[in-house]
């Protein structure tokens, strides 16, 4: 099948929670044009996310092609129904070409035991040595590993092939592009599991462009990787090689490549995404949301006055409501309370202090990761200021933009696509 529009080899995910960000978003692909290297946006927003902002999968396309238009962008770009099921992905299908088909609860869940034994059968030739061009290591896969991955992942496969042909029969082949997620679990899928996870997707008929495992480490949401980089960078190249033996024996398609999600802020590996990327001839979709939002707050901030006061009310709203603001992302965050200013001092904070309590700028002395996090999951207290809050985004404009456009560009696309320290 021809996809009529192509993602390209590099490509960046970002979430515009408030849908006034696209332009400062798109503006760091820009300058990443001006370095010749294409990045194409993707914009991204969860039903998760539209539900705690009360927003429409509309309000995304309608920001990204005004951005697009305005900035006069000729590359591709798409919109991503992010982290999508059977049971949410309806809203999307008018606004979206992107669909995250999300299958992470299904994992671990039994499939039929005639289709374990026909998975099994299929892919018989897989058992033994598999050589990856690229590496020196090889994969070793016995009838044993067969079975219990077919048992561990099939069903989750499955489903994945269920959304994708519901979403096929609304738009028509060609007309979008698949991711299939897995990330959102407990366990980290090894590269062996990723070739037979692979091996089912394309069983399923799925034309896979990005595939999202979940990686070895923390990536807590908008702050750095937590764990061994060695290892990751070791596993991220044997993903990449698991990639390119399905392409070639599964007959995926040859544009297929890594998503990495919860991929905002994680500097420790972005040398390691790019020295393994050029060293593969590999391309990577690296997937941010919540990144952004955090610079419209620093430009609030920065901007002071009423701007600063409103940035500062959020921190007291969010730290008076902490529990339940963090509990959907309990996994993704690592907030320690002990590290939390109290709101009163926060108060008392000039512009300089609270952005740089903020700003992901991990050398500054005033940086502080659990105010960052708080922050990063606070996003719910100003979307229920609702226009207090727009109203200060648009007067304060300019000054929140060069943080946006500042921050993917230079701390994102910078070491992850072109290769340079941030
Ligand atoms: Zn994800």
């Amino acid at each position: 099948m021809a996809i009529q529009k192509l993602l390209g080899r590099y490509s960046i995910g970002t979430g515009d929670r408030f849908a006034h960000q696209a332009k400062a978003q798109l503006q760091a692909c820009i300058q990443a044009l001006q370095a010749d290297v294409e990045v194409t946006p993707v914009w991204n927003k969860s039903n998760r996310e539209h539900l705690i902002i009360g927003s429409e999968p509309t309000s995304v396309r309608r920001a990204a092609d005004a951005a697009v238009q305005s900035l006069g962008w000729k590359g591709a770009y798409f919109c991503d129904a992010d982290h999508i099921t059977l049971q949410t992905v309806d809203r999307f299908v008018d606004a979206c070409d992107f669909y995250t088909i999300d299958v992470a609860d299904a994992i671990g869940k039994p499939a039929a035991s005639q289709d374990v034994a026909a998975f099994a059968a299929r892919h018989a030739n897989l058992i033994g040595e598999i050589a990856l061009p690229g590496t020196e290591e090889k994969f070793f896969i016995t009838a044993q590993t067969l079975r219990a991955t077919a048992e561990k992942y099939l069903a989750a496969v499955q489903q994945a092939g269920s959304v994708y042909r519901h979403i096929l029969a609304v738009k028509g082949e060609g007309n979008f592009l698949p991711e299939v997620s897995m990330d959102e679990t407990d366990a980290a899928q090894s590269p062996v599991e990723l070739l037979l996870i692979l091996a089912a997707i394309a069983d399923e008929g799925i034309p896979v462009q990005t595939i999202a495992p979940k990686f070895s480490g923390r990536f807590n949401k908008g702050v750095d990787y937590v764990g061994d980089v060695v290892q990751f960078e070791r596993e991220f190249a044997l993903d990449i090689a698991a990639i390119a033996y399905a392409v070639r024996h599964f007959g995926l398609p040859a544009t297929l490549k890594l998503s990495v999600h919860s991929g905002s802020d994680k500097f420790s590996i972005y040398p390691a995404i790019h020295r393994t990327m050029q060293r593969l001839g590999a391309g990577v979709h690296l997937k941010t949301a919540g990144t952004t939002w955090l610079e419209e707050l620093i430009g609030l901030a920065e901007a002071g006055g009423e701007a600063l006061m409103l940035a500062k009310e959020i921190y007291r709203e969010a730290f008076a409501h902490q529990a339940e603001l963090c509990a959907p992302y309990a996994t993704v965050i690592d907030i320690d309370p002990a590290y939390l200013p109290a709101p009163a001092l926060v108060a008392s904070w000039s512009s300089a202090q609270y952005t740089e309590a903020l700003r992901h700028v991990q050398s500054a002395p005033g940086y502080n990761p659990s105010f960052r996090q708080l922050l990063h999951v606070g996003f719910k207290i100003a979307a229920k200021m609702g226009d207090r809050y727009l109203a200060l985004l648009r007067d304060h404009e300019a000054i929140i933009a060069r943080n946006v456009t500042e921050n993917l560009f230079d701390r994102h696309i910078a070491p992850v696509f072109l290769g340079r320290a941030s």
